[in-house]
């Protein structure tokens, strides 16, 4: 069982006075070595969106860390699908129209790009039928002897919620490796819908891997990079994630996040803020209302648990007054006709840690 520290919102202190509290509680100060690097992983957020994780909380963490004479560097991926994060240039300009700048959060900010180095870890032993064998991981993330990973709790399209084994898996991947886990839920047209011939998913594919034939757009599954630009644009709701593809992009999820902490063992803590809990990822611009109320900020040194903490937390908030019908369990599993424990229970199995939790609250 692991130890999640929490704070909840309802305590009478404003939320950043809750984190240093949360962080002075947690084992984290001891564990950061003087001078040694620490990459503070996060998701910036797309250019339109407003629920990512704000940037007096990443500076709240930045400064504990240069307390504790750390060396502090804000850290992401460039996106596998077009939008605002595609490069590491577009990356920085998006990330300082949402606040992140030196003078904001007071530490370096590097992104990963495509032409970046990576080292390829293999992933031996896979399970429950993922194939994919390896994990490119970005040198610059490698080269830090710390990492703590700041995830927004939140609702995913395709894996019902995204907390800290998200930001793992897919956050701190390459692009082919965000790809080599996407290509299990390449979007596929339904025959049966009402495409009017717009021809906007034609237009927004990266690779024109789409042509309309007839009045309906025809895809090459050779060019497709499972991007899901087509699902998103289409008006007519036309493309449509093959059946069991969110379940299958969960597995991967866990084989890569696996990955990803095998190289940082013992030297890795996860922040979760569960607040803002929308339906979408911070990658959408319009990822839609808050579902319940904010709930608080969880730590751990176990990335299962503080998603299962978080999990459980989301399904215990009062939900918002017309904001969903479904209800608990899995509140946002059920909102993307999935259940969003798969990717915990692939990470389990890969023992990156247990779904078995205490709650400690400070
Ligand atoms: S066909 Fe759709 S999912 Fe594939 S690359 Fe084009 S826009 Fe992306
Ligand atoms: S975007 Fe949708 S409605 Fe428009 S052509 Fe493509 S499938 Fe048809």
């Amino acid at each position: 069982m692991s130890e999640v520290l929490f704070f909840s919102y309802s305590k009478d202190m404003g939320p950043l006075s809750g984190l240093q509290r949360l962080l002075l509680k947690s084992p984290l100060p001891d564990m950061i070595a003087t001078g040694v690097s620490v990459a503070i992983k996060l998701h910036m957020g797309e250019l339109g969106n407003i629920r990512y994780l704000r940037p007096s909380f990443v500076r709240t963490v930045v400064d504990m860390v240069r307390k504790r004479k750390g060396k502090p560097f804000l850290f992401d991926t460039v996106t596998a699908y077009p939008g605002e994060r595609r490069t590491k240039e577009k990356y920085l300009k998006t990330a300082a129209k949402n606040g992140f700048v030196r003078a904001s959060v007071n530490a370096p900010i590097l992104i990963a790009g495509d032409k970046d180095d990576f080292r390829t870890i293999p992933i031996t032993n896979p399970i429950d039928g993922c194939q994919l064998r390896e994990a490119k991981i970005p040198n610059q993330l490698l080269q830090s002897a710390f990492m703590v990973v700041l995830s927004h709790v939140k609702g995913h399209e395709l894996t019902g919620m995204g907390g800290a084994v998200k930001n793992l898996g897919m956050g701190c991947v390459s692009t082919e490796t965000k790809r080599a886990q996407h290509y299990v839920n390449m979007p596929e047209f339904k025959e049966d819908s009402d495409c009017n011939d717009c021809g906007k998913c034609v237009n927004v594919c990266p690779n024109d891997a789409i042509e309309m034939i007839e009045g309906k757009p025809a895809r090459s599954i050779a060019e497709c990079t499972a991007c899901g630009s087509c699902y998103f644009t289409c008006p007519e709701r036309c493309w449509a994630w093959p059946p069991g593809s969110r379940e299958k992009l969960q597995i991967y999820l866990g084989h890569a996040a696996s990955a990803v902490v095998s190289t940082f063992t013992g030297k890795i803590a996860y922040v979760n803020f569960i607040q803002d809990v929308v339906p979408l990822c911070d990658c959408i611009a319009k990822s839609g209302k808050p579902v319940v109320q904010d709930v608080g900020i969880a730590f751990s040194l176990d990335p299962v648990a503080i998603d299962m903490a978080s999990f459980d937390l989301i399904d215990q908030s009062p939900i918002i007054p017309g904001s969903t019908t479904v209800k608990p369990p899995d509140i946002l599993g059920k909102m993307h006709d999935t259940n969003s424990l798969v990717q915990l229970q692939t990470a389990e199995k890969l023992r990156l840690g247990s779904m078995k939790y205490e709650l400690v609250s400070i």
